[in-house]
């Protein structure tokens, strides 16, 4: 369908990005850094769903140091939130983290800067880029006028050269903008400049509802111009929330097919069984399976198993009551109250039949 841009790899523990391999789905915890037990708990949360790569603010020493704890324990590989301060990225470093997020041009001198970046190259710890639209520098605003897709990518340029300055690429590059059409602009731009791999989100995307809808566009519609090596839904919601739409995003354009997903029919006058309810507890449920597996939710026998053929497993609702398909062909009739459990066995029992002897 599409070429994805080739970018250099790099490695955030054991979680690589770029270099061709299959997107990074990344998000970042809520809890305060410095709480390691909650911190772990949503990092455990976020694993459970689909969650590569975990993102935490360190907004001070206690939190950088308590990075060392978390990491002991953590499933997946870490990366620091850090703004300014080169002492919390020193400590970071030394705490065991796989990746740190800051702007080298806003560290302050050239010389903390310096002992950054051999930290990191002794540790083999990428360094992200982020530029959002709201961080774009006086300087280049008043060139260009506003935060531009141009001004954005100069900004995240400028800070490349300082780490290319000191002969460092291990790099990641986020552009973020709440703007969709400038966001998609400004990856597209950057894309030509250099071949780092790409992080993309919309930045202050909203809440759950117009943040999911406003991600998957912007995500989305770089992602199939072949551009973007980790994806980020920012959303004002519980961060599991931001992992379901990030893998909805990746298996709608087929990046991803390891995963079960929920083909479901949107219901008319024809349905005398509470679909929704149906469809919704379906997919709640296989969630966090790791198989690729289509379950259809269809709400009658009329068009139910021929609309969802493509399906493995499924049911099609009548009248109080249900049929359960599976590869198409009706396999049994069940009650209504019953048609949830009745799936889920099929569903186990497929999932069963694909775990390696
Ligand atoms: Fe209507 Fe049946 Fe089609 Fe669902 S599967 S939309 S209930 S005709």
């Amino acid at each position: 369908m599409y070429k994805r841009e080739e970018t250099k790899p790099v490695f955030v523990g054991g979680v690589q990005i770029g270099g061709q391999k299959s997107v990074v789905i990344q998000s970042m915890t809520t809890a305060d850094t410095r709480d390691v037990e909650s911190t772990l708990a949503q990092i455990q949360r976020l694993h459970d769903v689909g969650c590569q790569i975990v993102r935490l603010a360190v907004i001070n020493e206690d939190a950088a140091r308590a990075i060392k704890q978390i990491k002991e324990r953590s499933p997946l590989p870490l990366v620091a939130d850090i703004h300014f301060d080169h002492k919390l990225a020193l400590i970071a470093l030394e705490s065991g983290i796989d990746k740190i997020r800051i702007n080298p041009g806003n560290i302050g001198s050239k010389e903390k800067t310096k002992r950054v970046v051999e930290a990191c190259r002794e540790r083999n710890v990428p360094i992200r880029i982020g530029v959002n639209s709201g961080s774009v520098e006086k300087r280049l605003l008043e060139k260009y006028g506003y935060p531009s897709p141009e001004a954005i990518v100069e900004s995240a340029i400028d800070h490349v050269e300082i780490l290319e300055d000191l002969n460092y690429d291990n790099i990641v590059i986020s552009l973020k903008s709440s703007d969709v059409p400038t966001m998609i602009q400004t990856y597209s731009l950057m894309a030509q400049k250099r071949n780092y791999p790409l992080h993309v989100g919309v930045t202050e995307a909203g809440t759950q509802f117009s943040g999911s809808i406003k991600s998957s566009v912007g995500i989305g519609t770089v992602l199939s111009m072949g551009i973007g090596d980790t994806i980020r839904v920012s959303l004002t919601a519980d961060p599991v929330e931001e992992i379901k739409v990030a893998k909805q995003i990746l298996r709608s354009l087929d990046i991803v097919n390891n995963d079960p997903v929920v083909i479901a029919c949107p219901s008319c006058g024809r349905c005398a069984i509470d679909l929704i309810g149906l469809a919704t507890k379906v997919e709640d449920a296989i969630s966090t399976l790791k198989v690729p597996l289509k379950v259809a939710v269809m709400g009658c026998a009329v068009n139910g198993p021929g609309e969802a053929r493509e399906a493995d497993v499924g049911v099609a609702g009548g009248n109080g009551e249900g049929l359960i398909f599976r590869n198409g062909e009706i396999i049994r009739k069940v009650k209504e109250d019953e048609l949830f459990e009745e799936l889920m066995k099929e569903i186990n029992e497929m999932v069963d039949e694909q775990k390696p002897a």
